[in-house]
């Protein structure tokens, strides 16, 4: 048996020929295309400009992903929300609200699991189960926005999984969640954040997006970056460096390094300076933060007063840093700990 084509994944062209095939106009496809993702309907039902038999056929003919929310978890201190969706198959991922004075941003996951194998990850822990579907990634943005009517203008590709290691959905899902029959969200407002996998940066910067690349630098020598994350073994420290250098060329893109502090690991002023010339070149920001300590893993993060001499070595020798705040700290907002503690309590 065939599967049945799953059309939240698809654009206007590709459910346009849908449609089309199913013996309807072309014009139905843009008002199914709204349904799905401008009024973010979570059943056919409620299309109501499309007839009951064109709805019928739907319901027989395709897949429509919805994607049912297994917990939430939600932030006495700062309205962080934290929840955890449950896809089709029994996987789960989670994805986080957080609220800003510029506008709410989510930060949603790209995989289920993860085979990249940093050293203080929690996503790392169990592998990777498998890639999400364009529609899966989109999905975890229009529950969060249905959830608490409030709109959503600023998305992270942050959470569990590498973006690049599922590149054609992720194009796909930018397509999707940028495109104005839908939410609608400027290029400019999402960012991609990678643990540096150095052809797909290159090919990235290729596709001349104004979006935001996020590289997780963590370290300030190709030795111990090698020691924190594998992946850079495959792919060094300077080919890393000089991929980003390349992505700001072809985009004119600020780059983001995240650094996550670990104590006595990578916090030192040594590591500052050596980490302000590595990136002395590239017209970028460093984001700092303290390592969220996550159970199974031994790092511990960095002192508030190690962190803001850290920034400070930065800014003496020019380079941008903020420390950024850390929200949702009494939940379990901490990269991927949420997924973590479902995923034990139900095998
Ligand atoms: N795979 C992508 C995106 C997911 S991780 C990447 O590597 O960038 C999102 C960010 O959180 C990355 O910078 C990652 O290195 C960081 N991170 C993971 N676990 C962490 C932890 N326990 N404490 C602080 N940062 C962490």
């Amino acid at each position: 048996m065939t599967e049945k084509p799953e059309i939240k994944s698809m654009n206007l062209k590709e459910l346009t020929e849908f449609v089309v095939r199913l013996g309807e106009k072309p014009f139905r496809a843009k008002q199914l295309y709204q349904w799905m993702h401008q009024k973010l309907s979570a059943s056919f039902d409620e299309m109501t400009n499309l007839s009951v038999s064109f709805r019928e056929t739907l319901k027989q003919t395709s897949t429509y992903t919805v994607l049912k929310r297994a917990d939430v978890q939600i932030s006495n201190v700062d309205g962080t929300r934290k929840y955890l969706f449950l896809l089709e198959d029994g996987n789960v991922v989670e994805s986080v609200l957080m609220r800003y004075k510029y506008g709410n941003s989510v930060c949603i996951s790209s995989q289920a699991g993860c085979r990249m194998g940093c050293r203080f990850c929690a996503s790392a822990i169990g592998g990777l189960k498998r890639n999400l579907l364009p529609s899966e990634m989109l999905e975890q943005i229009y529950r969060i926005q249905t959830d608490t009517k409030e709109r959503v203008s600023n998305v992270v590709v942050m959470g569990t999984g590498e973006p690049l290691d599922n590149y054609d959905n992720l194009l796909k899902f930018i397509e999707l969640i940028t495109n104005e029959e839908g939410l609608n969200i400027s290029q400019r407002n999402l960012t991609v954040s990678t643990c540096g996998i150095v052809p797909n940066i290159r090919k990235l910067a290729e596709e001349k997006l104004q979006i935001t690349l996020a590289l997780s630098l963590h370290a300030s020598s190709q030795k111990k970056r090698k020691e924190l994350m594998p992946v850079a073994a495959k792919y060094d420290i300077y080919e890393v460096i000089g991929a980003c250098q390349y992505y700001f060329e072809q985009t004119g893109r600020r780059i983001t390094f995240e650094y996550s502090l670990a104590e006595g690991i990578n916090d030192t002023e040594e590591d500052a300076k050596a980490l302000a010339e590595l990136v002395s070149d590239i017209n970028c920001h460093v984001n700092l933060i303290p390592i969220n300590p996550v159970k199974e893993r031994e790092f511990v993060g960095s002192s508030q007063a190690a962190a803001k001499a850290f920034r400070q070595k930065l800014e003496v020798n020019r380079i941008n840093a903020t420390i950024r705040r850390e929200t949702g700290r009494d939940i379990d907002a901490a990269c991927g700990q949420l997924r973590r503690k479902y995923i034990e309590t139900v095998s």
